[in-house]
């Protein structure tokens, strides 16, 4: 299959390994940032082909993951609602909330409907009008184009019962906090690929300038994150930091300007919590004041709940790449996918769930 068997090719694969190898004096830490690269790299024991030196931390790029808790809890509360109708991408349904989940709100009767596309969404508020539909609106810069077209559309078309709980996260804000972070142990980024099909790499180069580090705009495929890790490598080895583009196929420099003005009409830039984080100043999107009446926090007043994120999560500390999740004392005990106590457990791009699925056996007997 063109753009993907050549990626997943196990003799260039090698070839690249050595490539590192012989490039590789000193040691270096690189970040991927993606939830789908760092499940790439566990899946094909990426990491175990690189040499000693070189060490691979995982970022905040899961959405499921840093979506904060008092909107997961906003969730439950609108979607126990007789009166509504909840839709949400899967992987939202079983993300802990302070005391429950959305499927346990399901399981208990509430109309929780998995969708997807946000779009969806406007059928099923077209078919349902004595029913509010509530879309929970999670994800990068990669998802925030469909939320932008629904409540685009929404307006356009005087939906009344539709609304959105937005919590829409920025990438760039998060690396500048990683790095002004003195905990920080990162020395090159791997830049997640479909965020940069959006919205190009422009945003990255004061980045790369200012805090002297290489950023390669990566994919998603074995060898897409060996040529990822090559190209860092080389500029480090070089003392060079610049933005490269690894995923060329997929990724120019501008991005998708169709896509970035969408988002532009419907978003402003906010300030955005991180679960397990904390807040990041100019890390979020919400609606502009030309569509609030979309915004679901507000119709049905949400503005009361209080959060409480569990003590014995670790995920903040997974996130910001100053631990792996073996080292949660938690990790494949009291917390297993069938029973997490984190969201990195159990959504498809979080941490926990790769290597619980990948290396459980390995890492629990380390
Ligand atoms: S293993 Fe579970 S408790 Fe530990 S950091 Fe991961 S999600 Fe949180």
């Amino acid at each position: 299959m063109k753009f993907i068997d050549e990626y997943r090719d196990a003799d260039t694969a090698q070839d690249y390994a050595r490539a590192i190898a012989d490039l590789t004096t000193r040691p270096w830490t690189i970040m991927e940032i993606c939830g789908g690269q760092t499940h790439s790299i566990v899946k094909y024991g990426i990491d175990e082909l690189l040499p000693n030196k070189i060490t691979l931390i995982h970022g905040p790029g899961c959405p499921v993951c840093v979506t904060p808790i008092s909107l997961i809890d906003q969730a439950i509360e609108v979607a126990a609602n007789s009166e509504v109708i909840f839709c949400s991408f899967g992987d939202m349904l079983r993300v802990p909330g302070t005391e429950k989940d959305l499927l346990s709100v399901k399981a208990n009767g509430g109309d929780v409907r998995i969708v997807y596309s946000p779009t969806d969404c406007l059928k099923i508020a077209k078919e349902n009008s004595d029913k509010e539909v509530v879309f929970f609106g999670v994800g990068f810069e990669t998802t925030a184009p469909a939320t932008a077209m629904a409540v685009y559309q929404a307006h356009q078309q005087n939906l009344k019962n539709f609304s959105m709980l937005v919590s829409h996260v920025l990438v760039p804000p998060a690396m500048k906090a990683l790095l002004s972070s003195p905990q920080s142990r990162v020395q090159g980024f791997l830049a997640a690929g479909h965020v940069c099909t959006v919205m190009g790499y422009t945003e990255y180069e004061p980045i790369a300038a200012k805090y002297h580090i290489p950023i390669v705009v990566t994919g998603f495929e074995p060898v897409d994150i060996l040529q990822g890790i090559y190209l860092c490598i080389k500029q480090l080895e070089e003392n060079r930091a610049e933005v490269e583009n690894q995923y060329a196929r997929s990724v120019r420099r501008q991005g998708n300007q169709t896509a970035q003005n969408l988002i532009q009409e419907v978003f402003k830039i906010v300030p955005r919590q991180w679960r397990g984080i904390g807040e990041i100043d100019e890390s979020g999107l919400g609606l502009r004041e030309k569509y609030a009446q979309f915004d679901a926090t507000s119709r049905f007043n949400l503005f009361h709940i209080q959060s409480q994120e569990s003590s014995e999560c670790i995920s903040g500390a997974i996130m910001q790449g100053v631990k792996k999740p073996h080292e949660c004392p938690a990790f494949g005990t009291k917390c297993t996918p069938e029973h997490p106590l984190g969201a990195p457990m159990v959504s498809s791009e979080g941490a926990c769930a790769a290597y619980y699925r990948y290396r459980q056996q390995t890492v629990l007997m380390v």
